[in-house]
């Protein structure tokens, strides 16, 4: 399969900006990396970005190509390998294969199982809210926390693959991404805000 074909079918415009550390909100509108943004002026939707302060507009491969300052055809490579997949490897199958490992760090690990904990916490508040703020009428105004079911379930699935599946060098590389990027934290912070809520 065509490497630019399988990299906009299998990862969102949103997908990439959580994985490459754009500051993410419910919302989906971010400060463009593109120009001096003082607001958030930056829509990202699931196929394309826009920005509504410079007109910056593109697919998945773009915004890549343009953080990284890439070619097309680098940033799709980029994607396909930070994501963990190949055209020989389709995403499913790839990420879902657990493959010998070798050892890494003690350090490394601890980075991917906190990774993996926090996202799993996540997934598993997603999942209640999932049934808990389901919309009972096609009347009823989404829920945001419905809302950010529907946003995120499927990205937070992926991120557990990239930490859980694959050699280990790979899963350090990944949780060392997550860190570095602003998601983890935003997760993490959003968990704390609610144990809090809920023990009051
Ligand atoms: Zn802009």
């Amino acid at each position: 399969m065509n490497l630019f074909k399988l990299v906009k079918e299998s990862i969102t415009v949103k997908q990439a900006a959580a994985l490459y550390g754009l500051p993410i909100t419910s919302t989906w509108i971010t400060r463009c990396p593109f120009h001096e943004d003082h607001t958030p002026s930056m829509k990202l939707n699931d196929t394309y970005y826009y920005c509504f302060g410079c007109g910056a507009t593109g697919d998945v491969i773009d915004l890549t190509a343009r953080l990284f300052d890439l070619s097309s055809f680098q940033a799709a490579r980029k994607i396909a390998q930070d994501f963990g997949f190949s055209p020989d490897k389709p995403p499913s199958g790839a990420i879902a294969l657990p493959k010998p490992t070798t050892l890494s760090s003690d350090a490394q690990q601890e980075d991917i199982a906190y990774c993996i904990r926090v996202l799993h916490d996540y997934r598993d508040l997603l999942i209640r809210w999932q049934t808990e703020f389901v919309p009972l009428s096609a009347e009823e105004p989404l829920d945001d926390r419905f809302v950010e079911v529907l946003h995120m379930l499927a990205f937070v699935d992926v991120l557990i693959d990239c930490v859980t599946f694959g050699p280990a060098s790979k899963k350090a590389a990944a949780a060392k991404r997550l860190l570095d990027s602003q998601l983890l934290p935003m997760v993490e912070s959003r968990l704390n805000t609610l144990d809090r809520k809920e023990a009051a």
